[in-house]
């Protein structure tokens, strides 16, 4: 009977060593020590055995139950460390749950594109305050305060002489008043109007540039903006430009491009012209540059604003602005 207890000692202690899984070691410890177990239904024999037998074997089967107790619990706390708990199943051969990546905002994406282009043509990005001085904001721009170009825009007064930005292009006024021609930079950021529904939001984003030095002509804006147009939406990209008006521009024009999902044929996005009004540009007003003191006789320069959204949704085919500030994830993730 001795041999046979230390046979399964040298049995257990050797299936304890090649255990990894705590469940599995679970299995193996009532299989030797539970009330059914191996040595368990062993030492129930000792009773059995002659009188002169029982206290040696009696001992022997006790030290082997005290000494394998232990080499299960040593080895459960080991395996436990790192490892998943008793009862739980975890199936390593199951394929890897990949992490969600998050990513730029559809609106960010538009406005990065749009300032790269423009960087490789030699403009540099500044930006401007979006709490705007009135002056900056309407009066520096020969909008004076009782100007009917005002009526155009519904703006939000912080106070009589401080407004959110209506556009982005006070921030021309602050770049030319602090630095001589020739300048060409490119200014994106949040404006602010009184207006909302699905194709207009309280908050929006534009996208102003400014480029003035000796000799720059009408041909320079129309050859800057038409390769700006075909970086942005194909180089097939067919655009006009159309006489228009700004009170701080003169000549004035805004430019189109043919409908991006009729083709030119006519649809609702286009009013059935056929047409999308993209951006307005024009030459910098003399007026202007009376205010930031630059010599209308030597310089001219163009300036031009388009808003972000407006180019997101024709390049995304998204038909209604709102979508870009609900946060929904949904909508989100398909960029
Ligand atoms: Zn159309």
């Amino acid at each position: 009977m001795k041999e046979e207890i230390l046979e399964l000692e040298k049995r257990a202690l050797g299936e304890i060593g090649s255990t990894l899984d705590p469940s599995e070691l679970e299995t193996l410890r009532i299989r030797y020590l539970g009330k059914k177990g191996l040595l368990t239904s062993m030492m129930k024999k000792v009773g059995c055995l002659p009188p002169d037998e029982r206290p040696g074997v009696g001992k022997l089967a006790n030290l082997v139950k005290k000494n394998l107790s232990a080499r299960f619990k040593e080895t459960r706390d080991s395996l436990g460390s790192g490892r998943v708990d008793v009862g739980t199943t975890f199936d390593v051969t199951l394929p890897g749950r990949e992490p969600v990546y998050g990513h730029l905002h559809p609106i960010t994406l538009v406005i990065k594109e749009v300032c790269g282009i423009f960087t490789r043509m030699g403009f540099r990005v500044v930006k401007g305050p979006n709490v705007e001085l009135d002056y900056y904001n309407f009066e520096a721009l020969n909008i004076p305060r009782d100007h009917p170009a005002r009526d155009m825009q519904d703006t939000f007064y912080i106070s009589e002489n401080v407004v959110l930005r209506t556009h982005t292009s006070p921030i021309q006024v602050r770049v030319m008043e602090t630095r001589k021609p020739p300048v060409s930079v490119i200014a994106p950021g949040k404006v602010y109007r009184r207006d909302s529904d699905v194709s207009h939001t309280p908050m929006f984003h534009q996208v102003e540039g400014l480029l003035v030095d000796r000799g720059v002509s009408f041909g320079d804006l129309k050859g800057t903006l038409t390769s700006f147009v075909r970086q942005m939406f194909g180089s097939r990209t067919r655009l006009r430009f159309r006489p228009s008006f700004f009170p701080f521009t003169e000549p004035s024009a805004e430019v189109d491009i043919l409908c991006v999902l009729c083709g030119g044929k006519g649809c609702r996005t286009c009013s059935q012209t056929g047409w999308l009004e993209i951006l307005g540009s024009g030459m910098v007003d003399p007026e202007v540059y009376r205010f930031v003191d630059y010599d209308a006789d030597k310089y001219t320069g163009f300036a031009f604003g388009m808003g972000i959204e407006r180019i997101a949704m024709l390049k995304y085919g998204i038909d209604d602005i709102q979508l870009f500030f609900r946060n929904d994830i949904r909508f989100l993730r398909q960029f």
